[in-house]
């Protein structure tokens, strides 16, 4: 689950991390009342979606008086932002985060992740902060160190490692020491999946201060979290993947034409990759699970014939534990209030597959059979371009 930089830096300050003084703003008078307690002389506004690359779409506004700052709100708060992560729709800006403006001697990048190949928590740290981070992998990833935290917490020498990497001298050396101790303290207590500073960076007074946040909270612990759960902001979340969510569904909307309909995870990237692989690409990633009820697979199938980016749908069903006969009829429930506006593939096979046909048939319902993945696909590609 992904939460906006401000809360993530009110988790971080809970923790003891140094990051900007800053406010939250959701109208232009808040904008400019929070300005005047912070005090100073520079302040940046920051659009606050659940996206990076706002600084240079221009979603990061650095200002020096309270009609800049107020130009800044105006300009920013209900426009559509679009970053090199949103994707071309864009993000509307409904919050807004007022901070001090720092002074910035360096800007570093750091973060940490699960790290599978090791299961440790691990630190990816680079001295070329405020940069793309996957441009810094492709071009020179020899600027980037990942270090697995092998105990508990971080030891003095791991500490060492990334403070030397990161060109540190000093006393800053202990203050690394100290943040990545806190750091790695919020990311194991909050059980996050990510954390990410870009930039992490010392200031003109040789502080170091994490001056922007990504916090992404695992899932699978958010029961745990309650405290967490409560900074869902549903704004920022796809509505289709919400409406999915409530029927168990775990449902994904990507950019291409092919609907798809697949029990269990592996059999649903088996089918994506197959579809690309015919050339074409799938709407959306879907996997009903295994006890699904009619009413999820009705709603699943609404989800798709709603979606206009759908061009055909592709039902890929392995019957085990799912039963053909559940999908067939989750289809006929759905069709009777969303009619079927684009051609269907379907490939039933496993428990109750002859039940599931007859459905569907006895229904009189224009749907394309496949025997295999393979002409599933094909079908399906060929559909999606009207053929
Ligand atoms: P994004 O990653 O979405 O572009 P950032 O929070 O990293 O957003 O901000 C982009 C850039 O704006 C930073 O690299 C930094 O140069 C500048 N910036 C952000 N916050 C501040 C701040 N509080 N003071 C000074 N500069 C800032
Ligand atoms: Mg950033």
């Amino acid at each position: 689950m992904n939460i906006h930089e401000y809360q993530a830096k009110a988790i971080l300050n809970e923790f003891g991390v140094p990051v900007p003084r800053g406010k939250l703003a959701l109208s232009v008078d808040e904008a400019v009342a929070a300005m005047d307690q912070l005090g100073g002389k520079i302040w940046v506004v920051k659009a606050q979606i659940h996206a990076g690359g706002r600084g240079k779409a221009g979603g990061v506004r650095l200002c020096r008086s309270a009609a800049e700052v107020k130009a800044a709100a105006e300009d920013l708060l209900g426009s559509v932002l679009v970053t090199k992560q949103t994707g071309e729709a864009g993000k509307q800006v409904n919050r807004l985060y007022v901070e001090e403006g720092l002074d910035i001697e360096s800007e570093f990048y750091l973060s940490l992740l699960v790290d599978r190949e090791t299961e440790k928590v691990a630190f990816v740290v680079s001295p070329a902060g405020g940069m793309d981070i996957e441009e810094v992998a492709a071009t020179t990833p020899e600027k980037i160190l990942t270090l697995a935290v092998a105990g508990d917490q971080v030891s003095e020498s791991e500490s060492r490692t990334i403070a030397t990497f990161l060109g540190l001298e000093g006393m800053q050396v202990e203050a690394c020491a100290t943040l990545l101790a806190k750091l790695h303290r919020t990311f194991c207590d909050k059980d996050g999946s990510m954390l990410e500073l870009n930039p992490l960076i010392v200031t003109g007074d040789g502080d170091l201060v994490a001056l922007d946040a990504k916090f992404v909270a695992d899932s699978n612990a958010l029961y745990r979290h309650p405290e967490i759960v409560d900074l869902r902001d549903l704004d920022e979340e796809d509505p289709r993947e919400i409406e999915a969510s409530q029927f168990g569904l775990n449902y994904i909307a990507l950019d291409g034409h092919i609907g798809c309909m697949v029990n269990g995870a592996g059999l649903a990237m088996a089918t994506m990759d197959i579809i690309q692989l015919k050339g074409d690409k799938p709407a959306n990633f879907l996997d009903v699970g295994g006890g699904v009820t009619v009413d999820a697979v009705c709603e699943a199938f609404k989800l798709l014939f709603s979606d206009n980016h759908v061009k055909a749908v592709l039902v890929n069903i392995f019957g085990g534990i799912v039963r053909c006969d559940v999908i067939a009829q989750g289809l006929l429930e759905a069709i009777e209030t969303h009619p079927m506006n684009v051609p269907v593939v379907m490939r039933l096979v496993g428990t109750n597959e002859e039940e599931g046909r007859k459905l569907v048939k006895d229904a009189g319902l224009d749907v394309r059979w496949a025997n295999d993945l393979d002409q599933a696909a094909e079908f399906a590609v060929a559909a999606a371009k009207g053929l």
